[in-house]
């Protein structure tokens, strides 16, 4: 083996054998990623849905460096701050219903661990035991770590290897278009005594495919673990702050979950930060006098005033500017341009919901190459699967918008 550039970086989800040589970043603003070539690419995902307001808004940099002056970190476990503190509020305020307490992490699949934790403990601190399992949907994805590993698509090759190690959870389908009441009434029934609870990634299944389903069968999940008495996890990682047209997907349905897990956009796609928001009645199974009845998890960074000073600053900009009609209009621009898709040989689908815009292939594309020709197109696409997808900046100007849905048109049109 002999050393290149980046030998020392195992890179995600990559066979480090094959990979070809990443691009390197530079510098990043607005829309647009610029490489150590000079050249600039338009970002057409936002790295990975996070930066809804674009890169390096001043508004957020700004906040982030006046935090960094006063106090970059402290530790959460005894101590408090202003910043934590004034961002639990106003995510409270912000949710529906009483979600009210907000415990904050660090990365998506951590606060997925966390609302699993919370389920399981809430039935152990009623003093009942034997709930440990949660109903899952096929198609899934909750992130890498070993519990949310387990919530994931048990199909999905990405964690199969691991099945050894996860626990085993109960899992459905998830129908696109009816509401699914029978069958799934009928699983909720059956393993109503072993289930902690329900998880759901709401409106859009994003890492499993982008595969989305109508309000109506979310609030048909809603009503069903009502009805069986089992807390709703909805996991608005992906699709929280404004990224399906509303500021959280559950609004749509009408939906107040039991517990809610937010990250990615939550800092404006600045930091590392996540939180899982737990309603007043799920946190008052945790009120005791027995020590034992705390929640026990904490890490080291949690809460961490850099991040917290960016989601608030994130947060101004959600009140300030108008993100969600934005999310709208980038919308309807995706509608109208990925429109003529449709009709192509070799697009099984095109779906758009919100601010994301997906174009799926009949048979699955030669990712590598695909990447290449949006890279040769001056475009930042992560093709994965059977699709490529948009979901840009809230804020994407309109001219960038229609270079990425132009280079996505012809692209996927002639794939090889
Ligand atoms: N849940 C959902 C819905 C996600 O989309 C993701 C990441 O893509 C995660 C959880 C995991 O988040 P993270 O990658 O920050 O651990």
């Amino acid at each position: 083996m002999t050393e290149r550039r980046g030998d020392h970086l195992w890179r995600p989800y990559t066979q480090m054998k094959l990979a070809v040589a990443p691009l390197e970043a530079v510098a990043t603003s607005g829309s647009r990623i610029t490489l150590a070539d000079g050249r600039a690419l338009i970002d057409g995902i936002a790295s990975w849905w996070t930066a809804v307001h674009g890169y390096n808004h001043p508004h957020i940099r700004d906040a982030v460096s006046n935090q960094l002056q006063r106090m970059p970190h402290v530790m959460f476990g005894g101590l408090t701050h202003a910043p934590a503190e004034k961002l639990a509020a106003r995510l409270a305020a912000l949710l529906p219903g009483d979600l009210n307490h907000v415990f904050f992490t660090d990365s998506g699949s951590v606060a997925v661990e966390v609302a699993l934790k919370m389920a399981v403990q809430l039935w152990l601190n009623r003093g009942v035991s034997g709930r440990t399992r949660v109903l899952a949907f096929r198609g899934g994805y909750h992130g890498d770590t070993m519990g949310a590993m387990s919530a994931c698509d048990p199909d999905e090759g990405m964690h199969r290897r691991f099945g050894a190690y996860l626990p085993s959870q109960v899992f459905c389908d998830l129908p696109r278009t009816a509401a699914p009441e029978a069958a799934l009434d009928a699983a909720m029934a059956a393993h109503r005594h072993e289930l902690a609870a329900v998880i759901v990634e709401p409106l859009v299944q994003g890492a499993g495919g982008m595969l989305m389903h109508p309000p109506e069968v979310l609030a048909t999940i809603a009503r069903l673990s009502r009805r069986h008495g089992l807390p709703l996890i909805a996991d608005e990682i992906f699709t929280g702050f404004g990224r399906t047209g509303s500021l959280f997907a559950c609004e749509q349905a009408g939906v107040v979950p039991d517990i809610v897990c937010l990250s990615k956009a939550l800092t404006g796609g600045t930091m590392a930060l996540a939180a899982t928001v737990a309603t007043s009645e799920i946190f008052s199974q945790f009120w005791s006098d027995d020590p034992a009845h705390a929640l026990m998890h904490g890490p080291t960074f949690m809460a961490n005033p850099l991040a917290c000073a960016a989601a608030n600053a994130s947060l101004d900009l959600f009140e300030a500017e108008p993100r969600l009609a934005q999310a709208e209009a980038i919308g309807a621009r995706l509608d109208e341009g990925l429109a003529p898709l449709r009709k192509k040989p070799g697009i099984a689908d095109v779906r758009v919901l919100g601010a994301i815009g997906v174009v799926q292939f009949a048979g699955t594309p030669d990712l590598a190459v695909l990447k290449q020709k949006f890279v040769e197109r001056g475009v930042w696409v992560r093709p994965f699967g059977d699709i490529v997808y948009l979901t840009p900046a809230l804020t994407i100007p309109e001219g960038d918008l229609d270079r990425l849905i132009a280079a996505v048109c012809d692209i996927a049109a002639a794939p090889e």
